[in-house]
């Protein structure tokens, strides 16, 4: 990557939070039809805390301290919040052997000489776990905009863990602006199409991706990009190759390095509208703008 100092106008949007990493990715921004924005870190704050639990024979407690165990080793924001809340309710957690990750799908570890799994509905459901006593209580809490993980000990079923994560409250203005400038909107996440529906419907964004692997994200990108130049907006080490394939890869101040080191824009304030200060920044330049 070049070195800020190069790039005309860097220090002015710096100023304003914006770090341009070269002088093309601030020209590329200008011809942008199509702005694709990760969902959980970039249109949310990124910080999901435990809002329900359902366990199948009630024992809540339980499924917390297995799942908390399961998730321990992983950096996900989901499996930070599952260990907060059973540190939050005092639980022994207990210890775990051969613990793996999956990344966009969830964790697997043993647990006394049994496999515990931790993940979205479709991981689980993918194993072979029947969801039937917990699927209304998933379609709820989904619908209200919240992640559902769920938690099997071998291939019976614990429960279920809703977690919710807060819309950026910047977010609604600044996909306005960008309509208004015709700019078209959309959401790409891992997550299920429920949740995603209602987080693109309280930001306004028009077009929503769900349930799209890591792997894949990189992929769509190529194929939107057959309409018009795309930008895309992200946090996550799953963002990284959808960053490095977009015309302009724009990553939040707060996310993963690797998302950073993959990105021609940083956002070091980490507000969804310094998209929009970026983009203008990018037309006008930073006197103009003002
Ligand atoms: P996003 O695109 O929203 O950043 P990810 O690709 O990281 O999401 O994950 C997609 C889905 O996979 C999550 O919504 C969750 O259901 C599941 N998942 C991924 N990692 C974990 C984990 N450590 N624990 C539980 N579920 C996970
Ligand atoms: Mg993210």
């Amino acid at each position: 990557s070049a070195p800020l100092s190069i790039v005309r106008g860097a220090g002015e949007a710096a100023d304003h939070g914006v770090l341009m990493r070269t002088g093309e990715s601030f020209q590329a921004l200008r011809r942008v039809t199509t702005m694709v924005f990760d969902k959980t870190g970039t249109l949310t704050e990124g910080r999901p805390a435990v809002r329900d639990i359902i366990s199948v024979d009630g024992e809540e407690d339980t499924l917390l301290a297995l799942a908390a165990a399961a998730e321990a080793a992983s950096e996900h924001p989901l499996a930070r919040a599952v260990v907060e809340a059973a540190l939050a309710r005092d639980l022994t957690i207990p210890d775990v052997t051969d613990f793996q990750a999956q990344s966009g799908r969830g964790v697997t570890a043993q647990i006394d000489g049994e496999p515990v799994r931790v993940g979205s509905p479709a991981f689980l459901t993918e194993l072979g776990i029947d969801l039937a006593l917990v699927s209304d209580g998933i379609e709820t809490a989904e619908d209200q905009g919240q992640t559902v993980i769920v938690a099997a000990r071998g291939d019976r079923l614990l429960g279920a863990i809703a977690l919710g994560d807060a819309l950026r409250t910047d977010a609604a203005e600044t996909m306005q602006q960008l309509h208004e400038l015709g700019i078209r909107t959309a959401l790409v996440t891992g997550d299920n199409e429920r949740t995603a529906r209602h987080i693109a419907r309280l930001a306004g964004i028009e077009t929503v991706h769900a349930g799209v692997l890591p792997e894949q994200k990189a992929d769509l990108l190529r194929e939107m990009q057959h309409e018009g130049r795309v930008a895309m907006i992200g946090d996550g080490i799953n963002d990284a190759p959808a960053l490095m394939q977009a015309d302009v890869g724009i990553a939040m101040g707060s996310g993963t390095d690797i998302a950073i080191d993959a990105a021609d824009i940083i956002i070091l304030n980490s507000r969804v509208s310094s998209v929009m200060t970026a983009w203008r920044i990018s037309h006008w330049g930073y006197r103009k703008m003002l």
